[in-house]
Order: C-alpha cells, then structure tokens, then sequence
C-alpha cells in the first residue's frame, strides 16, 4: 500500500506546513497548489516552475492522487458513473451529471452510510469509513480530467451522510470553492443532509457559504421514523427549528428540501397537504424525487398518482420540481449507489 501522503486533500497553509523541513520560499505552497488543483497534474514531475531536484523531492515523499478507476459506466441519458478503488482496497462512486447548461457531479463523503434509510442501497452497506477531504475533491478532479468536461456543479448526493463527516467535507468544499484551484463558485456547492441537527446548527455558526439541501421525506414525525431511522435520534420538530435558524441566520434565498416519493407510503394527496402547510412559512424550493429502483422494495408512484400529487403541490407559495431520474440503466440514480464489489466480497467471506 502507498504509505508517501497525498498533498490533495491539503489547504494552501497546510501544504506549506508540511513543506517546512524542505526551506522553501514561501510562494511555493501556492504553486504545487494550483498546479494540483488549477492544472490537475497527476504527477510533481509536470510541475515544470519548479527545480528537477525539488519536484525529485516532493515525489520521494508524497503523491498527488490516490483513487484507481475501476469501472466508468455511461448511461443512454449521458450520466456517467465511476466506480473508484481507494488505496484502502474499499470502493465507493461519483456520478457525473451533464446537462445542456451545466454539468453536475455528485460525489460521495463516506463508503456506505451508518443512517440505514429504509430506501436507499447506500444505507444497506452500513457505514465502512469516513472518505478523507483529498478523496472528495480528487473524485471533481479526475472526473473533470478524465470526462473532458468542466464541472459547474457540485451536490453532496453520492454515497453517505456529508455532516455525519462534518470538518472533511467542509475542507474539500474549502478546497474546491479556492478560486486558484478548481473554482466551483460556492452556492454551486450543494450539501444534501438527512437532517443532522446539531451539525445544522454549526454549520451556521460557521458561516459556510455553500447551499443546503434537507432530505425531508415525509411531512410529520410518525412517518418520517418510519423510513429515516435517524428521525428517533432528531426528531422533525427540532430538525425544523434547526433549519429557522439557519434561514434567520444568513438571510439566505432559500433552503432545498428534498422529498423521495414512495408509492404507497408518502404520496398521498393528504401528505402533499401537511408538506405545503410544513414549509409554507419557509423560503424554500422543494425537490420531488420518484422513488428510483433498487433491490429494497419501495416503487415510485404511478403517473396518475404521480400527476395528483405534483397538481396538489403546485398550489404551495414555494417553488416544486421533479427530478428527472438520471442514469438508472446504469444504476447511478439517487438511492442506487451501493457497490457491488464490495457487496460481494462480503458475501465471499461468509
Ligand atoms: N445522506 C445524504 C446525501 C446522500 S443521499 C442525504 O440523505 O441527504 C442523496 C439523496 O438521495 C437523498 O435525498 C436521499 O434521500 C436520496 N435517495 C436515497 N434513496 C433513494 C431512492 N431509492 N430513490 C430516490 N432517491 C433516493
Ligand atoms: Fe445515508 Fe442519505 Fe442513504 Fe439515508 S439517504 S442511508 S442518509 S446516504
């Protein structure tokens, strides 16, 4: 295994640092940071502003990327999925979104996820690690590289819970937000959260300028712990004062919730009606997801149930889309990520 430490996941300041034994001008941290980040080089030796000796140096004791390709997979609709092995041996996957005006990666913070929503494969996986901030960046970067495409857009929607990996995940936003370096304008990065209630509140003592999105799910408590375990632990009405203090804090445009639809369980028009009454007094966008299919059992609801619902909802004072369901002959949905591989070494070893 490689034991050289990645510069990727490193701040500016945090590269000079580590740079400090080597007696380096000050400017240098700032040149392998743009090198990495701006240029995304995937070797010190096309750092061609610094000296054979130094870039000789930096190899000898640290690298530059980390993941492997294993598989990229495209769908008919153009999603792309890539399946990446960490230098651990663990997988986990990103998913590349292009649209006519912008393209979307959804990266992932965690192998698996430790929060078990009853609908969504990731969960099945249980939780396996934290990803560190050079896996979370370096997931933009190589799509970027190897896709040709620039990316516009970054949403936390892969694998795991983004605050459940609080201070990782807001470095790599740090590091993909530095305009040096890759550039995502930050209210093009979007963290999704199933609602961890005290990482909501620090989120907004910190400041952070980049989106929310609260995957919601249900409009009251007694449904919402039926298929979010994690609605026990923070219950909806806490989760909501959580979210007032948010929007009081920033004087924000608006918060995203996101809302999967289960047929059967939460797509009943007098859901959609305690949904509008629930974020009507919130300046709000809500995000309607069809169920996408996976092997847990939950359907999305038919077109007419789907139509009734979606007729109800646009009475609501706030906007409501639908998401189209992206890549999923491949797999690469919302919900459907869950990697095989390691599903199957699993298996294996029983
Ligand atoms: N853990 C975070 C982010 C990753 S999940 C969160 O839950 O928000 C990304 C989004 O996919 C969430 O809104 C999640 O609820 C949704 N999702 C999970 N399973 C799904 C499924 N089967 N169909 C559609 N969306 C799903
Ligand atoms: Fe984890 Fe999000 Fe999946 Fe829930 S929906 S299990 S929080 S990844």
């Amino acid at each position: 295994m490689e034991n050289r430490p990645s510069l990727l996941g490193l701040t500016k300041i945090q590269i000079s640092e580590v740079l400090k034994p080597f007696r380096q001008p000050a400017y240098r941290a700032d040149q392998i940071f743009k090198w990495i980040h701006h240029h995304n080089v995937d070797s010190f030796e096309e750092m061609s502003n610094i000296s054979k000796d130094f870039r000789q140096q930096l190899s000898d004791h640290f690298t530059i990327k980390t993941l492997g390709l294993v598989e990229k997979n495209i769908a008919s609709d153009g999603t792309e999925k890539y399946l990446w092995k960490l230098p651990d041996g663990k997988h986990m996957e990103s998913v590349l979104i292009p649209d006519k005006k912008r393209n979307t990666i959804c990266i992932s913070s965690q192998v698996g996820c430790s929060l078990g929503c009853h609908f969504c494969a990731t969960g099945t996986m249980g939780l396996l690690r934290n990803l560190t901030p050079g896996e979370i960046v370096e997931q933009v970067l190589q799509v970027m590289k190897i896709s040709q495409n620039r990316i516009t857009n970054v949403v936390f929607m892969g694998m795991g819970e983004p605050f459940m990996n609080y201070p990782r995940v807001i470095q790599a936003c740090k590091i993909l937000g530095d305009p040096e370096g890759v550039a995502i304008a930050t209210k093009r990065i979007t963290i999704s959260s199933s609602g961890i209630v005290p990482k909501i509140y620090q989120y907004t003592d910190d400041k952070l300028p980049y989106g929310l999105a609260i995957s919601l799910h249900a409009p009251d408590q007694a449904l919402r712990e039926k298929i979010m375990p994690i609605a026990h632990k923070f219950p909806l009405d806490s989760l909501m004062d959580s979210i007032r203090y948010f929007m009081n804090a920033k004087k924000r445009n608006r918060i995203t919730f996101e809302y999967v639809l289960l047929h059967g369980i939460n797509d009943t028009q007098a859901e959609a009606r305690k949904l509008i009454s629930l974020l009507s007094p919130i300046r709000c966008k809500l995000n309607l997801i069809p169920c996408n299919q996976n092997h847990l059992g939950f359907n999305a609801p038919p077109p007419e149930a789907l139509e009734e619902f979606v007729a109800l909802m646009m009475k609501a004072p706030f906007t409501v889309t639908v998401r189209k369901n992206r890549g999923e002959d491949i797999t690469a949905a919302c919900g459907q990520l869950a990697v095989e591989i390691a599903e199957k070494s699993i298996f294996m070893k029983i």
